[in-house]
């Protein structure tokens, strides 16, 4: 495709939801939104930016992201350029032409300027969330919490890894509750963006206006909570905890959504931990080739896009473990079909799909290189993890790896268990176990394996 056929408003616009699912709400309305495309010539696409802030945190940051989607969409390298001018108007119009944020609902209370919470996407309703055995559970108890706000399950934790619906439920809870129970307050927050207020709060003297505009609150929507304690420390998870206190004590509805179970998380206040596990916790896991099917249905059905079915059954196939992949890939069909303007043939599709799976982010991970990863970390011959010896040393590092071939890929428990030697799935699920509770347990067992699944995830 030659660059002159799409402008760079074009790019941009395309670009724009994708971006907003990679980096997330609160990243997207904070540094993306002030961003306007001014120019593509030549490979160079330059954004004008309100000033170097702005500049410096989407070239630190985010750079590689815009990038990659750029790339992505116009299927050549992009040298991607920023230019700071002081009159450059927030790209709030551009954004607002999208479909996706053309009914973008404002919160309620409009009053704490800086402590503004995220709008809820009017996608995730639970008329758009397609219920299977994989979510059925966490749907039923996110139904309940509907029908009785702050009684029945307090708090509602969902978990599940990245991409699986969390989000989608938690705002699904929110908009019915607006509509059924007019009167309340909901508030949807990113821990994120918590945080974030959290610390301009101390920053600017405002702590009392801060807790305040919590106070308010009758549904307390918290997305992400790992990030209070993972990233920004005690200070943090202590607000976060006195928030949640006060809200629950007074019979409001918590709900929080994670990226892992409450034992899991990185919080060193126990207290907090027994606190979270006291309402209900429902896990989503990833949906089968049938559900991941009718999910994109729903998704081509609601952005009023037709794809035939078989491609649809296609990419459901290739995509298997992140919902938000899948759809990302859905979106890049339909902008290739809509540049191309060329009708779409599997061939086509699959080399879209190829690219996709092996962007870096997105590499998948398989038994043996987690295996080889383990090995020369431990400085444990591979035979030696895959064979029968039993001493603790290897014992030890068995034990991780198979830890950690169970939390990185897909693989069933028998699976991981031929790959070691034939082992059967009660020995694999005995070590995963062993090394969970240790994680629980040991924040050095912890950070060990938060480091070696980084390690692992850029591999
Ligand atoms: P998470 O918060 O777990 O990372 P999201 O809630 O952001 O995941 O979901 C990722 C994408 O997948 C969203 O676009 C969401 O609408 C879609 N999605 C996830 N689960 C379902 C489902 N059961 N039905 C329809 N769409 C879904
Ligand atoms: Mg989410």
């Amino acid at each position: 495709m030659s660059e002159t056929a799409i402008s760079g408003q074009e790019l941009w616009s395309t670009v724009l939801p994708v971006l907003r699912e990679r980096v997330g709400q609160a990243t997207f309305d904070a540094v993306l939104k002030a961003a306007v495309p001014l120019a593509f010539e030549g490979g160079t696409f330059t954004l004008c930016v309100p000033n170097d802030f702005v500049r410096r945190m989407l070239e630190e940051r985010h750079g590689p992201t815009i990038s990659a989607c750029l790339e992505e969409i116009i299927a050549e390298p992009v040298d991607l350029r920023m230019q700071v001018m002081e009159t450059a108007r927030p790209a709030l119009d551009l954004w607002e032409r999208t479909a996706a944020a053309a009914t973008v609902m404002p919160t309620a209370r409009q009053e704490f300027d800086i402590f503004e919470t995220s709008p809820l996407n009017p996608r995730y309703t639970f008329e758009n969330f397609v219920v299977a055995d994989c979510n059925r559970f966490a749907h039923a108890a996110a139904l309940q919490v509907v029908r009785n706000p702050g009684h029945s399950y307090n708090p509602l934790f969902i978990h599940s890894k990245a991409g699986l619906g969390k989000t989608h439920l938690m705002q699904a809870i929110g908009h019915s509750i607006r509509q059924q129970h007019r009167h309340m307050e909901v508030v949807y927050v990113s821990a994120e963006n918590f945080v974030n207020q959290l610390i301009s709060a101390i920053r600017d003297n405002r702590m009392a206006e801060f807790r305040r505009r919590y106070r308010y609150v009758d549904v307390w929507l918290v997305d992400d909570i790992q990030f209070i304690a993972a990233i920004e420390g005690p200070a943090s998870e202590e607000e976060f905890f006195h928030t949640f206190n006060a809200l629950s004590m007074n019979d409001k509805q918590v709900v929080i959504a994670s990226d892992a179970p409450p034992r899991q998380l990185q919080m060193m206040n126990d207290r907090l931990r027994s606190r979270l596990e006291m309402g209900i916790v429902a896990d989503l896991r990833c949906p089968d080739v049938e559900t991941r099917v009718a999910i994109l249905e729903k998704k081509a059905e609601a952005e009023g896009i037709h794809i035939p079915r078989d491609i649809l059954e296609y990419l459901a196939k290739k995509i298997e473990s992140n919902i938000r992949v899948l759809e990302g890939a859905l979106l890049k069909v339909c902008a290739h079909t809509s540049l191309n303007q060329s009708p779409l043939s599997l061939a086509v599709v699959d080399e879209i799909v190829a690219d996709y799976s092996t962007s870096p982010s997105e590499h998948r991970l398989t038994l043996k290189e987690i295996v080889e990863y383990v090995s020369e970390r431990f400085n444990c011959p591979l035979a030696d993890l895959v064979g029968p010896k039993r001493s603790k040393d290897i014992a030890w590092a068995r034990q991780v790896a198979v830890y950690l071939c169970r939390e990185l890929t897909d693989n069933s428990l028998s699976d991981i268990g031929s790959f070691f030697g034939g082992r059967d799935h009660s020995t694999i699920l005995y070590a995963y176990n062993k090394v969970s509770e240790m994680v629980a347990e040991d924040e050095k067992v912890l950070w060990l394996m938060n480091d070696m699944k980084s390690a692992l995830r850029d591999h």
